[in-house]
C-alpha cells in the first residue's frame, strides 16, 4: 500500500515534509497547497508536486492559472485524493482546518504551533509512537519539544524517574522571516514557566519538567541548557550517559574542543557538509564535553535545527496513524535511510 499524502501549507515545514515523504517508497505526495501563486509554487513545479489552492473559492483558484501555474483545485479536491493530510499552516491557523479534515474522512497531522488540547494527541518518534498507532490524528510536537524528548526519554527509560529544569535559548526568527525580531536585544519569555518544557509531558507525562526561554538575535538554531535530577541508584556516569545517547537515533554527539565545533555557527556549517537539502540537520547536536553528571545532577547543552528536526518525525507519524509500522525504531531507520538515499548521502 502506498499512502497518499497531502501537504496543506507549503512553507518552511511543508516543503521539507513534502520532500521527506517523497523520499519514502511506502508513501507519495498527491498535492501541496499554496494560498496564492507566490514563489513557493516554482519549487512545487520543479518537484512535480500537484499544486492546489488552500481555499475552494473559484477566483482564488483561477489566480494560479493567471500567474502561469497549473492548479488542480481547492483543498476539498485535494482531500478527496488523499489518505492523510499534513497541516503545515502557520501556528494557531491549523485549528480552523480540523473540521474540513474530519468531514473529508482523512487522517490528519498538525504541527507544534497548534495546541495539544485541540488535537488531544501528540507525537514524537522516541516517546509515544505506539500510543499513536491507528489514531485519527495527532500533532507532531514543536522543534524544541522534539529535541528535549530525544535526550530525555532514553534517560527516563533508564532511570524510571526524572525531574528537569531547562532554559531554551531561542532563535528569534527563521532565516526566511524578515519581519520578526529582536535584531539587537535579548528577549525573555515572560510567561513563566515557558510552554516548551511542559509540552514534553504531552508525549511523556512521566517526566517532570519546567522551562524558561529567551529569544536571541540569531536565525539558525536553538540551544537548550538542561539540568536533570536523576533518582538515587541511577547507576550512570557521565560516560555511560554519553554512550546511551550515542546508541539513540537522531542524536549527534561531538567534542567541541576536539572538532572546533563550539558554536551553533559551526554546527550548521557541519550540517551543510552532510549534504541534506537546505543544509538541514535532522539530528539533535549534543556537545560531548558539555555533559557532566555530578552525583544525581546531570548538566548538558544541546542545539536544535528548528526548521528540520521535526521533519523525519512527520514521516514516522504517518506510519503510526496509518498503522503500517508499529516499531518506532524500524520506522526511524526506514525514514532516515530513505532520506539519505534521496539526498545522495553515502
Ligand atoms: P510558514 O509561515 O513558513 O509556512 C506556512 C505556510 O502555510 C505558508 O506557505 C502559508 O502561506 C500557508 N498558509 C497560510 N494560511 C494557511 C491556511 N489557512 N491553511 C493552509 N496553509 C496556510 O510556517 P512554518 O514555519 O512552516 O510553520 C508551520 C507549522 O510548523 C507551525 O505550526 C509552526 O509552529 C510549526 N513549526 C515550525 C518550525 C520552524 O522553525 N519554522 C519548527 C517546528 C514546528
Amino acid at each position: 500500500m502506498v499512502i497518499k499524502v497531502a501537504i496543506n501549507g507549503y512553507g518552511t515545514i511543508g516543503k521539507r515534509v513534502a520532500d521527506a515523504v517523497d523520499a519514502q517508497d511506502d508513501m507519495e505526495i498527491v498535492g501541496v497547497t499554496k494560498t496564492r501563486p507566490a514563489f513557493g509554487c516554482d519549487l512545487a513545479v520543479r518537484k512535480g508536486y500537484p499544486i492546489y489552492c488552500t481555499y475552494d473559492d473559484s477566483d482564488k483558484i483561477a489566480a494560479f492559472a493567471s500567474a502561469g501555474y497549473e492548479c488542480h483545485g481547492g483543498l476539498t479536491d485535494l482531500l478527496e485524493v488523499a489518505d492523510i493530510v499534513i497541516d503545515c499552516s502557520p501556528g494557531k491557523v491549523g485549528a480552523s482546518n480540523l473540521d474540513k479534515y474530519q468531514s473529508a474522512g482523512v487522517k490528519w497531522i498538525f504541527q507544534g504551533g497548534e495546541k495539544h488540547a485541540m488535537t488531544g494527541m501528540s507525537y514524537t518518534s522516541s516517546a509515544n509512537h505506539a500510543e499513536n498507532l491507528n489514531a485519527d490524528g495527532t500533532r507532531v510536537v514543536s522543534c524544541n519539544t522534539t529535541g528535549l524528548s530525544r535526550t530525555l526519554v532514553p534517560l527516563y527509560n533508564h532511570c524510571g524517574k526524572l525531574s528537569v529544569e531547562c532554559t531554551m535559548i531561542r532563535r528569534a526568527a527563521d532565516p526566511g522571516d524578515s519581519s520578526k525580531g529582536p535584531i539587537n536585544a535579548i528577549k525573555p519569555v515572560l510567561k513563566v514557566p515557558s510552554h516548551h518544557g511542559p509540552d514534553v509531558m504531552t508525549v511523556k507525562p512521566e517526566i517532570s519538567i519546567n522551562s524558561m526561554a529567551v529569544a536571541v538575535p540569531t536565525t539558525i538554531m536553538h540551544v537548550h541548557v538542561i539540568v536533570a535530577q536523576l533518582p538515587d541508584g541511577h547507576g550512570l556516569t557521565t560516560e555511560s550517559v554519553i554512550d546511551m545517547w550515542s546508541k539513540q537515533p537522531r542524536i549527534i554527539l561531538m567534542d567541541g574542543g576536539e572538532t572546533g565545533i563550539t558554536t551553533t555557527a559551526e554546527v550548521m556549517e557541519y550540517a551543510r557538509d552532510i549534504g541534506r537539502k537546505w543544509g538541514d540537520l535532522h539530528e539533535i547536536f549534543v556537545w560531548r564535553d558539555g555533559v557532566k553528571l555530578e552525583g544525581n545532577t546531570l548538566y548538558y547543552f544541546q542545539a536544535i535545527h528548528q526548521e528540520s528536526d521535526v521533519i523525519p518525525e512527520n514521516v514516522d507519524a504517518i506510519r503510526a496513524l496509518m498503522g503500517t509500522e508499529s516499531d518506532w525504531l524500524a520506522s526511524v531507520a526506514k525514514t532516515d535511510q530513505s532520506i539519505a538515499k534521496y539526498n545522495n548521502i553515502l
